[in-house]
């Protein structure tokens, strides 16, 4: 049986919980309510974490910004840019969903577990170095990857990420460092600006960011065709030691910040395409979350991402023929191909 780890807390749920926000704790009450339903908990495995330390945080953050955020603690409302405030126990949540994604990056390295999801918020993808940004405020998928690059000791790290936002936080993370390559589809524009083609890393990273800026409304099809053809070739040249995803939901038909039309299909099938691309490159896989707003899209996106990480597919044959066989011409994915050309055989 494979197993898989979920990473949740209720603490999670205390940051922000009695302010009126679109990055709510209803999110992760509609999921952990579905995962305390017993017969699907009995899927999973519920490793027990701790919260970060300072001395972890600080492998992607500023200490004067992690002292920022600990001086937030306690403090019953605190607003830190336009989109993201703290409450109490923000602060406290945000070191526990480190601490959650260090450990899964440790557990699936070791091979302790055969994928983790770490079902956390704050999210972290607009998180920068040094500040808070789009409702994050630790970059809880960058520091897994610097977690298994400075204390596991791995040279490749591949971080796909498929919320509707751009990354800029792990992108300017890694964007001149080689040990990950991040790969982002997102609308564009849109926030956070960041995230055109023409982004592609720099120095010793150059070629080692790759963004797909996409128009609204595209469906699985479209993200089934830039998995199986941008993505796959690209990851298969790196043949990554970690594959990271940064999972964000609001690209899900419902959802009320974004345009695109994915689907629970198109969630599995690209959950699939990673899974299958970490077993052939001898990857581990691990997801963190990062948005998505409409509740039910949500719990919906997650549950069919992690039954394909455990190996309970929700994709009929039929729609994976489909995806598998079709694709759709994307001219955004052009752009890409023909500026990431100068870097991988494409
Ligand atoms: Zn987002």
């Amino acid at each position: 049986m494979t197993k898989t780890a979920i990473f949740s807390n209720n603490l999670f749920l205390e940051h922000m919980k009695n302010f009126d926000h679109l990055e709510s704790a209803s999110r992760l009450r509609v999921i952990y309510d579905e995962l305390d339903k017993p017969e699907i908990a009995a899927g999973f495995i519920f490793p027990a974490f701790q919260a970060a330390g300072a001395e972890i945080i600080k492998l992607n953050h500023q200490p004067a910004y992690i002292k920022q955020l600990a001086d937030t603690a306690g403090q019953s409302f605190v607003s830190l840019d336009a989109d993201t405030q703290t409450s109490a126990q923000s602060y406290d949540a945000a070191c526990l969903a480190v601490g959650a994604a260090v450990t899964a990056a440790r557990m699936v390295v070791a091979g302790e577990v055969d994928n983790a999801f770490c079902l956390v918020r704050p999210p972290g993808h607009h998180a920068e170095v040094d500040k808070a940004m789009g409702f994050c405020l630790f970059n809880n998928a960058a520091l897994a990857a610097q977690f298994a690059i400075h204390e596991l000791g791995l040279q490749r790290v591949l971080i796909v990420d498929w919320d509707l936002h751009h990354g800029n936080g792990t992108q300017h993370s890694f964007y001149d460092s080689d040990n990950v390559l991040y790969f982002s589809t997102h609308q564009y524009p849109c926030y956070p600006g960041s995230g055109a083609a023409a982004e592609v890393g720099s120095g010793r990273g150059a070629g080692y960011t790759i963004n797909v800026p996409l128009p609204a409304g595209l469906d699985d099809l479209a993200f089934a065709t830039i998995y199986n053809d941008l993505l796959s070739a690209v990851a298969r040249q790196y043949q990554p030691e970690l594959i990271i995803v940064s999972a964000g939901y609001d690209i899900h038909r419902d959802d009320p910040l974004g345009g695109m039309m994915v689907t629970e299909a198109g969630f599995a099938y690209m959950t699939k395409i990673l899974l299958e691309l970490a077993a052939e490159c001898g990857s581990p896989f691990m997801a963190c979350l990062e948005g998505g707003y409409d509740l039910n899209g949500l719990k919906n996106g997650v549950m069919a991402t992690l039954n394909e990480m455990r190996g309970y597919s929700t994709l009929t044959d039929k729609t994976i023929m489909n995806f598998t066989m079709n694709s759709m011409p994307i001219m955004a994915m052009e752009e890409t191909r023909s500026v990431a050309k100068k870097f991988w055989k494409l």
